[in-house]
């Protein structure tokens, strides 16, 4: 369509040119000249939207009124120059085609007078180019739109190269006006039927006041927001136009506007059904490549686990292969050899073994073994071996003993059917030789102190014997003595009787201890429970103590409640004080001894106390052990017997017996015993 305006303008324009060498040519044109001129353009009918074409002159004052002379004598004799106002130079139309009324009242005009006409007549002047001016309110009619079109007539023959030349050289324009409605209606006879509506506007935007024709009929119900707009430029002879072309509500109607939605949810479904399709297929796909992935992780895993196990697998056979043991498995109820480790291929030589049954590979094995390996294979079960001798025939000829421990476990398959027989076996040699001889030092040990024992026995009997004799002896010579006491050989007599006694009882408390040693380590001593008082025991055995404690220059202190009734060994019971309190007067000489019993309603409680040389910690476990002492015999006489017969009778009483001393500060012995015959 824009096109289609275009070539119009364009030829109206070509015409427009012709008119303007027609003026350029002829020295003068008559009125008559221009009419048959235009007449023949047959105007009319070829383009109806030109209300009219015509040269405007232009007229220096100074020739005014000539012009008008001219004009009026030419066949116009109202011909006046309009409007009057005087001015340097006029512009006026001398001729008009066609010549109807309304035209042949413009005749005179100065078209320069008025300002959008007079724009496009100076572009046309300086340009020298055909000028459209803007939109002009043409007054025929009903308000009518319209605008003209100028071409310059320049004086002389060439045409004028300078604007400065141009502006001196004008001769006048060649003009056409044209009335925009006929002028688009000529060109788009059938617009109603385009279903397009077109807009004109003079200038560069379709602004209201500007616009020059509306294809739409007034009557016509448009749409109040057409659904297509498209807004073109069109430059016609160095003015713009913008050409509106709209939807019409007819056109618009066609677009089977009530499918409209359905159409476009159906194409939204569609567009929907495609972008499921193809999501699918791309999550197909990414499922496709994502399981491809896990597949080939999972391959990756499987091939780890499968070299893991790999790895094991040879770590396991590189340990049985190092074990410091002999290891071997054997296949199936012909106990195959399967796999034989380091150690065991080392003792079996040169020996061919894997893949041969047992029997044939190894013919010389004791039939006791290839039975526990039968026995495990068929039933099931482990069979142990311990301390096996087996001796080891070389190559050499030389035969070795070596003893083993051994077990042969069953192997089970993945099913848990015993398949096979693995022998672990560990030697032993060293440890059951090193342990014969342990065992043959302690059998020789134990003989030793048997002999000693059984010696001390002896020994303690037989030094025993003349004891008894000789202490009657000892009492006939003192009662001998008595009995003439004032003679000379009795005074004499009587101190060496009491000399013998004293070293008499010395040897039978020594002879005494080592029995009561040898009777403990032989099991048999004895204990004879019977009625007791302990206070009285304390008490009788501290008196008999008495003289000696003075003579070693010891107070002794005894503190015993009036009677202490219970059972006990009533011998044993004095032994226990005796040695206690031996010892106190022996190691705590020159200082005060305590010897106190206290009794609750079980048990009795003897406390010896001194303030003699002490114990040392480190001394104090090992005093009460047979033989043990802490001082040297150099000072002390003595065996180191005394508190381990103590302790082990009062043990044997079902008592307990302790030592709290600091060296140089004293030791208090305590012995706790129960104050009855405990159930045995
Ligand atoms: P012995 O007195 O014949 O050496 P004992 O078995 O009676 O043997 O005593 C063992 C050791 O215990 C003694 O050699 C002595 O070193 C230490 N001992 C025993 N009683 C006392 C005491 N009351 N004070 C200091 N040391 C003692």
């Amino acid at each position: 369509m824009r096109d289609r305006i275009h070539g119009h303008l364009d030829a109206d324009i070509t015409l427009l040119r012709g008119a303007a060498g027609f003026f350029t040519a002829s020295e003068l044109v008559t009125a008559e000249e221009f009419r048959l001129y235009v007449e023949r353009l047959d105007l009319e009918r070829y383009d109806p939207g030109v209300q009219g074409l015509g040269f405007s002159q232009r007229i220096p004052a100074s020739q005014k009124e000539a012009w008008s002379e001219r004009i009026r004598a030419n066949g116009v004799p109202s011909f006046r120059i309009w409007p009057e106002e005087p001015r340097e130079e006029y512009h006026a139309i001398i001729y008009l085609q066609p010549q109807d009324a309304r035209n042949r009242e413009l005749l005179g005009y100065d078209m320069f007078t008025e300002p959008i006409r007079r724009e496009a007549m100076e572009r046309a002047w300086l340009s020298g180019e055909p000028s459209l001016s803007g939109k002009l309110g043409l007054h025929d009619g009903p308000a009518q739109a319209g605008f003209l079109l100028y071409v310059p007539v320049y004086q002389g023959s060439a045409l004028p190269l300078t604007e400065a030349e141009r502006r001196q050289r004008l001769e006048g324009f060649v003009y056409s006006a044209f009335r925009a409605r006929e002028l688009f209606e000529g060109i788009f006879p059938h617009a109603s039927q385009l279903q397009v509506s077109l807009r004109v506007y003079d200038g560069m935007e379709a602004r209201p006041e500007q616009l020059l024709y509306d294809s739409a009929s007034p009557e016509e119900e448009r749409p109040q927001a057409p659904r297509f707009t498209s807004t073109l430029p069109l430059e016609v002879a160095e003015r713009p136009w913008a050409l509106v072309f709209t939807s019409s509500r007819a056109f618009e109607r066609t677009l089977l506007t009530p499918w409209v939605p359905v159409i476009g949810m159906m194409g939204l479904l569609l567009s929907l059904l495609m972008f499921a399709i193809a999501r699918s297929q791309l999550s197909a796909r990414q499922r496709a490549e994502a399981s491809e992935a896990e597949r080939a992780r999972f391959l990756a895993r499987e091939q780890e686990a499968h070299a893991e196990a790999e790895a094991q697998r040879t770590y396991l056979r590189e340990l049985f292969m190092q074990a410091p043991a002999l290891i071997f498995i054997l296949r199936g109820r012909q106990l195959v050899f399967e796999f034989t480790n380091s150690a065991f291929q080392e003792l079996m030589g040169h020996r061919e073994l894997l893949g041969r049954p047992i029997l044939e590979a190894l013919p010389d094995l004791s039939p006791d073994i290839v039975a526990m390996l039968d026995s495990a294979f068929v039933s099931e079960r482990p069979q142990f071996g311990r301390e096996v001798l087996i001796p080891i025939a070389y190559a050499t000829g030389h035969v070795e003993e070596r003893v083993w421990n051994f077990v042969c476990q069953p192997r089970r398959n993945p099913e848990g059917k015993v398949d096979g027989v693995m022998l672990f076996a560990f030697e032993v040699t060293e440890q059951v030789r090193a342990r014969q001889e342990a065992e043959v030092l302690a059998q020789e040990l134990r003989q030793a102190v048997q002999a000693r024992d059984e010696f001390l026995s002896v020994a303690s009997h037989e030094l025993k014997t003349p004891l008894t004799p000789l202490s009657l002896k000892l009492q006939t010579l003192a009662r001998e003595a008595a009995a003439q006491p004032d003679s000379p050989f009795a005074l004499k007599v009587r101190a060496h009787v009491e000399a013998g006694r004293k070293q008499l009882k010395r040897l039978s408390d020594l002879i005494g201890d080592l029995l009561d040693v040898s009777r403990i380590s032989s099991g048999q001593m004895k204990l004879y429970w019977e009625p007791v008082d302990f206070a009285a025991v304390v008490r009788e055995v501290a008196a008999r103590l008495e003289p000696e404690a003075a003579k070693a220059q010891s107070l002794l202190t005894v503190e015993v409640p009036e009677a202490v009734p219970g059972s006990s060994d009533r011998m044993r019971l004095e032994q226990i004080v005796e040695n206690l309190l031996t010892n106190a007067i022996k190691y705590g000489a020159g200082k005060p001894i305590q010897v106190r019993l206290e009794a609750r309603s079980e048990r009795v409680t003897l406390t010896v106390k001194d303030q003699g040389i002490g114990i040392a910690p480190e001394d104090q476990a090992r005093i009460f052990e047979r033989f043990e002492r802490a001082v040297s015999g150099r000072n002390y006489g003595g065996l180191g017997l005394g508190l381990y017969i103590t302790r082990t009778i009062v043990e044997a009483l079902g008592g307990t017996l302790r030592v709290q001393s600091q060296l140089d500060q004293g030791a208090c012995f305590t012995v706790e015993l129960p104050r009855e015959r405990s159930a045995p």
